[in-house]
């Protein structure tokens, strides 16, 4: 996978690609990063990229051009081009999927008070990471990238990313690790069992009802498996849930 960031700050991703599984994904060639600064773009001998907003109002604008001749310099036929902005849809782990299928990303990034809204009929999809306010749409677009590069086949551990919060609609169950008492704060008896069938069942157990306490919007609309109804059924029958 290619993914192209337009940026006006592209010295902020350092750290972010060189690091832990998103350094060694990029070390691995799973994924290159390529940076177009949209200010290379600009005509004129200031390197303007922004200007007042028509009408009034505090801040800067990005403008057209500048941005518009980046994101030309860098889309193919096979691109697929998000705008980071507060008025996209909201992501999530769904999309992540989607967009890891893509050959090429190009992720554009506004600052000041955003972009020209001219601009936004011209890239494939507005998407934003939530309902607040970012500075610009750098951290924005390294979400996304996080979330999209330890999809990629080689990434992480074969199957380790299909039992975590929101890969099948239902949050994770708690981990532990050592010690098995810390200060007499003792981990469920069932995981030092050895008994996996039991483990598995007690896990989707916890899944269901730390979905149902701390998202239950996502519980409402979950579509239970045929396992995970068999297990609900039990939770019932043992009054562990209403
Ligand atoms: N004036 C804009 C508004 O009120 O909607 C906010 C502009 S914000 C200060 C500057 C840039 O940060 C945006 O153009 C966008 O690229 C990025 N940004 C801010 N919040 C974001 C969010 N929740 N998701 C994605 N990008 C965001």
């Amino acid at each position: 996978m290619r993914i192209t960031v337009l940026t006006l700050f592209p010295e902020m991703y350092h750290d972010f690609l060189h690091t832990s599984i998103i350094g060694r994904a990029v070390e691995r060639g799973l994924v290159t990063v390529d940076f177009v600064q949209i200010r290379d773009f600009a005509h004129d001998n200031y390197r303007h990229v922004d200007d007042r907003p028509f009408g009034g109002g505090r801040g800067q604008v990005m403008k057209c051009q500048p941005v518009l001749d980046a994101l030309n310099s860098v889309e193919t036929e096979n691109s697929y081009s998000l705008m980071m902005s507060p008025l996209g849809t909201v992501y999530n782990q769904a999309k992540a999927h989607e967009l890891s299928e893509k050959d090429h990303l190009i992720l554009l990034c506004g600052h000041y008070e955003g972009l020209d809204a001219r601009i936004n009929k011209h890239v494939d999809e507005l998407v934003s990471i939530g309902d607040y306010v970012l500075t610009g749409g750098e951290m924005a677009s390294m979400v996304i990238m996080d979330s999209v590069i330890r999809l990629l086949k080689g990434s992480i551990t074969e199957g380790s990313a299909e039992e975590e919060s929101y890969e099948n609609g239902l949050l994770e169950y708690p981990q532990y690790t050592q010690p098995a008492d810390y200060e007499g704060d003792k981990v469920p008896d069932i995981l030092l069992s050895g008994n996996h069938a039991r483990i598995r069942e007690w896990r989707l157990e916890q899944s269901i009802l730390t979905t149902k306490e701390r998202r239950p919007d996502l519980y409402e609309k979950h579509n239970f498996t045929e396992e995970e109804k068999k297990v609900l059924k039990k939770m019932k029958k043992e009054g562990l849930l209403d």
